[in-house]
């Protein structure tokens, strides 16, 4: 268990000081002043110290403070067959760039091992893919998986993944889909991607 810093800006406490507890919700009794002061995430009711946060019980056996640590701050680390969220920075000859946006279904919380991804042309579609150019622009949108964790590749290559918006090459504006290519509204120019079956209906 790594050492514990209170949101409040109580000092640190190292593991070896701190005693983990059990898991709490909001108004469940954590401990007395007579044995403890209350810390971040508790509070005192009439002689009672209460929890005001659903997490786990921290006792600091030096100071005698017992915090709760709420569990809503627990970081989304990202995993193999995770489905993501991102933005396409770079494309180059090999693969294209994505700067991760958020994982499916947990897009209000933050990732915390985010890297780059990277989706290498092998990744890009089941059939050849002969220019990266042509399935992929800076700032699209894509929905992609995680296939490699430690070097953040990603894969498009089911139906329902690929890129979810993209914008004209031209000037800028938003592309519609038109049968199985993009057009622009705004110049009529039509592009080519590697496109979602959910293209155009909002991150999901
Ligand atoms: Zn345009």
């Amino acid at each position: 268990m790594p050492g514990f810093r209170p949101p409040s800006g109580e000092p640190f406490v190292s593991e070896e000081d701190l005693e983990k507890g059990g898991f709490v919700l909001p108004g469940e009794l954590v401990g007395t002043t007579e044995e403890f002061k209350p810390g971040s995430g508790a509070t005192v009711i009439g002689g009672d110290i209460y929890s005001t946060a659903t997490g786990n019980v921290f006792i600091d056996k030096k100071s005698r403070v017992v915090s709760v640590k709420p569990n809503t701050l627990t970081p989304n680390i990202l995993k193999v067959g995770d489905i993501v969220y991102g933005k396409i920075t770079d494309v180059r000859e090999s693969g294209a760039m994505v700067e991760m946006g958020g994982i499916e279904g947990k897009e209000n919380r933050q990732i915390v091992n985010s890297r780059p991804g990277d989706i290498h042309v092998s990744n890009v579609r089941d059939s050849y893919v002969k220019r990266l150019s042509d399935e992929f622009r800076p700032f699209d949108i894509v929905k992609a998986r995680v296939i490699d964790v430690d070097r953040m590749r990603l894969t498009t290559s089911e139906d329902s993944l690929g890129v979810v918006k993209a914008y004209c090459s031209n000037c800028r504006g938003e592309l519609v889909l038109e049968g199985k290519k993009l057009k622009c509204p705004v110049c009529n120019m039509t592009e080519t991607r590697k496109i979602s079956t959910e293209y155009g209906k909002g991150i999901q």
